[in-house]
């Protein structure tokens, strides 16, 4: 067993707006009670100074893993076959770290509270058309044709090509700055000639991006949560 921890930056998140986080950041607020879990058999653990704590558990993971993100705690992944007591013992050991990742943490959550609460309505009508107008334009620039366009609330991809060449966008998108808002829709459109990540994908995409890979990087700061 080689326990590993793990903490994402948030980095510059666009703003999450599913209902839930709202609750949650209006609870940070103190402004209404925070939204009720579902009953799980999972353990949720209270260590002093640092609050609750919840195991998970899951089929794939081989390690250890403790991860401290905004709106969602501290949770402990454990593999099948470590039990809860060993993996809590692991946590008390990484009580430091923790401890520090969620005073960070809870300083993103009250900013992201904050901005929620001044945030510019999202006109997802808007978002739509100038997504699916910039696809054509930079589709007929490139002469890389494409079948259909749809622009979508998607919880986890940016976009989507399918062998049929039909184009999927994330709304959020439109949040982005256009630098990497184009990088996507560049990244989909190269996806019509190639539909793999191979060499010849990112070199094709380079000559249209620059830097592809550096996008790719500066994209992951990005939440997909959609609105
Ligand atoms: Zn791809």
């Amino acid at each position: 067993m080689c326990p590993q921890w793990l903490f994402k930056p948030a980095g510059q998140m666009v703003l999450p707006f599913i209902e839930k986080v709202r609750h949650r950041a209006a609870a940070v607020l103190g402004q209404r009670k925070a939204v009720r879990r579902k009953p799980s058999r999972e353990p949720l653990v209270f260590i002093d100074n640092i609050g609750p704590i919840r195991f998970i558990r899951r089929k794939r993971s081989r390690h250890i893993k403790i991860s401290v993100e905004p709106f969602k705690g501290v949770r402990v992944t454990v593999p099948y076959g470590v039990a809860f007591k060993d993996a809590a013992a692991f946590v008390e050991e990484k009580r430091t770290w923790i401890k520090k990742q969620a005073m960070w943490v809870a300083e993103r959550e009250r900013e992201y509270a904050e901005q929620l609460r001044t945030a510019v309505p999202f006109d997802h009508t808007l978002a739509q058309a100038e997504l699916t107008s910039r696809v054509y334009e930079l589709s007929a620039r490139f002469d890389l044709p494409f079948a259909k366009v749809a622009i979508r609330k998607q919880r986890t991809r940016w976009g989507s090509c399918s062998h049929k060449n039909n184009i999927n966008l994330n709304m959020q998108l439109a949040r982005l700055p256009a630098e990497l808002r184009d990088y996507v829709i560049l990244h989909e459109l190269v996806h019509t000639r190639v539909k793999n990540h191979s060499a010849l994908f990112w070199s094709t995409l380079n000559t249209l991006v620059g830097d592809a890979k550096a996008l790719d990087r500066q994209l992951r700061k990005y939440h997909t949560w959609v609105l």
